[in-house]
């Protein structure tokens, strides 16, 4: 998608700070972190949300493999974590390429905490 923020840094035409990556799957920190680690993890095929991308299962599972992976390499499976995506407007939905943040490093408030 020539007009895609994350497709741009998925290219390298918009600078990120990448924590890991494999064929399919690119995570890097999100520049505006709501917990002491925030990080975004994508799909390099573009789709526009959780729902557009459950037309390609797979996607769905090498985005989970992904963090999966990540977090058991550092601290945050031990320590816990938490998983979002934001779905158009009520969900606060700001780049419409699909993305998972993974949020942790310390005790994340709501849903129920
Ligand atoms: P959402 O509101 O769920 O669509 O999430 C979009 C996320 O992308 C927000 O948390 C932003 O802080 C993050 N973001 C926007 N631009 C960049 C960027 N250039 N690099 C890293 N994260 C970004
Ligand atoms: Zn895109």
């Amino acid at each position: 998608m020539d007009d895609c923020l994350f497709c741009k840094i998925l290219n390298g035409e918009i600078p990120s700070t990448k924590v890991f990556e494999n064929e399919n799957v690119y995570a890097f920190k999100d520049i505006n972190p709501m917990a002491s680690e925030h990080y975004l993890f994508i799909h390099r095929e573009h789709t526009k949300n959780v729902n557009d991308m459950s037309s390609h299962p797979e996607q769905l599972a090498q985005i989970f493999q992904a963090i999966s992976l990540f977090t058991q390499e550092s601290s945050l499976e031990e320590n816990g974590f938490r998983v979002v995506t934001n779905v158009n407007r009520n969900g606060g939905q700001t780049v419409f390429h699909t993305h998972f943040h993974v949020l942790g490093g310390e005790p994340l408030k709501g849903f129920g905490s």
